[in-house]
């Protein structure tokens, strides 16, 4: 299918699945200088890595991990055309919800200082401790049982390599917003954007 039918076929779907740090919001959450801060290895994927830590270590990197993420909130800000999408998906009746590696008080948070929270509903919202995180499909069939829907009717949004690997898992569209114009997880994606307006034109 070229890009184009895709996109058709994406702007069809009724359910909209988004991450939330780094697709509906600026990215606030520098990884590399967490990880540091926690000790966690390399690339490794810092949630995981911490699972593997006997308790008395993990507990607490895991309450300052919740600190660094609390104090990140308040700076978050949602990127340009966040607002105007999600007006236009429950304009034509479509759900919308978050799956986020984040903790749900963390994502609330962050959608009460963007703004954006007016466009979701509390339970549409799932953090890391509400499904097995990302790139686990958990959250996501999680959302899809909730609203009866199938894989077939949803869209997975996300600016990372987890936010996809979960869509594809899943069965539903993955569409990789490229801010940076990296390609780097494109093809890891069904459809690459570099920004919301691509799919709010020619509708
Ligand atoms: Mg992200």
């Amino acid at each position: 299918m070229g890009a184009r039918s895709i996109l058709d076929d994406v702007r069809r779907r009724c359910c909209w699945i988004f991450d939330l740090d780094g697709t509906l919001t600026h990215p606030v959450l520098d990884f590399e200088a967490i990880r540091r801060e926690l000790g966690v290895p390399g690339h490794a994927p810092i949630l995981e890595h911490l699972a593997t830590l006997p308790a008395d270590e993990a507990s607490p990197l895991l309450a300052r991990l919740d600190d660094i993420e609390t104090a990140a909130c308040a700076q978050a800000t949602a990127r340009p055309g966040a607002a105007a999408l999600l007006d236009a998906l429950l304009g034509r009746g479509c759900r919308v919800g978050i799956v986020s590696r984040n903790r749900l008080a963390s994502v609330r948070r962050t959608l009460a200082a963007t703004g954006l929270a007016v466009h979701f509903r509390t339970p549409d919202l799932v953090g890391r401790d509400e499904a097995i995180p990302k790139p686990d499909p958990a959250g996501l069939q999680l959302l899809l049982a909730a609203w009866g829907a199938t894989p077939g009717d949803a869209v997975m949004v996300g600016d990372f390599v987890h936010d996809l690997d979960a869509g594809r898992a899943a069965g539903v569209a993955t569409l990789y917003v490229d801010w940076e114009r990296t390609a780097r997880w494109s093809a890891r994606a069904d459809l690459t954007l570099e920004s919301f307006e691509q799919l709010m034109t020619d509708v």
